[in-house]
């Protein structure tokens, strides 16, 4: 009997996780695998505010996918997913195409800008490392522009983000770490540095715990943030941003604007057809594609519902990672022609948002933390991640292991 081909795309923690699982469950005559990915490394979205901060270098944030997939067993192709064509079971690539017997779509997320104008151009996104690398050195050259100028304008040193959700926070975190930093470095008085969130909801990290969003709003201020809540953003320039509280219409200009205030899934998804919802296909218990029972999805490209809330659970790095493990089992059970498909039922163990290196506010396992100890918390989730791809050699080599 022909060995059945699976192709997986995308080495992010969905798609990583599902190779990872797969290739110990499936012996070498059992399946063909393919994991196709744009680069021939892994990163860890998770830590990207930190690279895009300049807190963390970009190399510690990204790992070779040889280092962890079994070459023996899966075959890896670098190369950019175009689109996806389910009658051929095709998938298209930039530099050449794949058939398939059962695929995985694990292409991540992009950044949603709901159509504000001007953000796709002057905005910058926390989307991946390359992303996060320009951030970091457009925000450098800011600070390192500003003396050169004869006639100084202050605007270079106002960085705008927009967003005061999980990404936002976090990156705000790490900026109040790393201007004073940059202030040292090139000889700027710290009073001249303007860092604001600006957030359409009448409240900073909607959906936390009220009292965690205080301390963490508290801090950050505390810090130098100004928070501008229930103000929209309404416009994107090179000069800045126009935002709306009410009637009020406001113009700041900004050196920098950072827009992490929504994410989608991959325009792939939109491009090959599928019925879904800004790029996230509503699966079925079992993670396929509805009509499509050949084709999974995990990840931020999937959308599941919480039947206590009845909404979409949020993309999560959580999520993708449990959801790569369920489906390395459930394409097991395809392969082999043994055993019953398993539903997938998220365990969420919690949530932590870091507020930069030594604080973070959290709830795990249903109690709440906060400052040093959710920090530590955070820094061991980090860990579990790499501990769960690659095991304790991967956590050796990028493990974060400054608690204090
Ligand atoms: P990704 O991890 O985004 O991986 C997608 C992969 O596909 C990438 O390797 C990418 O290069 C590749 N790819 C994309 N398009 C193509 C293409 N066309 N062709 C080939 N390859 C392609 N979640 C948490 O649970 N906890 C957190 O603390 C947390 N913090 C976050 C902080 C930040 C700054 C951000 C941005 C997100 C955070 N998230 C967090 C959300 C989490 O990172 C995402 O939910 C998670 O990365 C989704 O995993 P994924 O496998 O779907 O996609």
């Amino acid at each position: 009997m022909k060995k059945p081909n699976v192709v997986i795309l995308g080495a992010g923690y969905g798609g990583l996780m599902t190779t990872v699982r797969l290739q110990e469950l499936v012996g070498i005559n059992e399946a063909s695998i393919t994991l196709v990915n744009k680069n021939d490394y892994h990163y860890e979205t998770t830590w990207l505010h930190e690279a895009s901060a300049g807190t963390l270098h970009h190399d510690r944030v990204r790992y070779p996918i040889s280092d962890v997939i079994d070459r023996n067993k899966v075959k890896f192709v670098k190369d950019t997913v175009v689109k996806i064509v389910p009658d051929e079971k095709k998938v298209l690539m930039k530099n050449g195409e794949l058939t398939y017997d059962y695929l995985v779509i694990a292409l991540g997320f992009e950044s949603e800008t709901f159509g504000i104008k001007g953000l796709k151009e002057y905005a910058f996104s926390i989307s991946n490392v390359n992303a996060a690398r320009q951030i970091r050195e457009h925000i450098e050259y800011q600070f390192a522009t500003y003396n050169t100028e004869e006639e100084k304008r202050d605007e270079r040193l106002t960085i705008v983000v927009g967003g005061a959700g999980f990404t936002g926070i976090e990156f705000l975190g790490e900026l109040v770490n790393r201007v004073p930093e940059l202030c040292r470095e090139y000889d700027i008085d710290p009073h001249k540095v303007r860092i604001i969130c600006v957030e359409a909801a009448p409240t900073a990290l909607p959906g936390f715990d009220p009292e965690l969003v205080e301390y963490a709003v508290n801090q950050l201020e505390r810090k130098g943030v100004e928070f501008k809540i229930g103000t929209a953003i309404k416009e994107c320039t090179p000069e800045g941003i126009i935002v709306a509280k009410g009637d009020d219409i406001e113009e700041i200009k900004a050196g920098t604007v950072v827009w992490a205030a929504g994410v989608r899934g991959s325009h792939v998804i939109d491009e090959s057809g599928f019925e879904a919802m800004r790029g996230r296909i509503k699966v079925d218990p079992f993670l396929r594609v509805p009509g499509h029972e050949d084709i999974f999805v995990v990840g931020d490209c999937s959308l599941v519902i919480n039947e206590e809330t009845n909404r979409p659970y949020p993309p999560t790095a959580q999520i993708a990672m449990q959801e790569g493990e369920l489906c390395a089992k459930n394409l097991a059970v395809l392969i082999r022609q043994q055993g019953e498909l398993q539903p997938f039922r998220p365990d969420i163990k919690g949530t932590v948002c870091s507020l930069g290196e030594d604080d973070a506010i959290g709830v795990v396992f249903g109690k709440k933390i906060w400052g040093t100890k959710a920090s530590f918390m955070k820094k061991m989730i980090d860990n579990r991640a790499l501990y769960l791809i690659g095991g304790p050699s991967l956590v050796m080599k990028k493990g974060k292991f400054k608690f204090f």
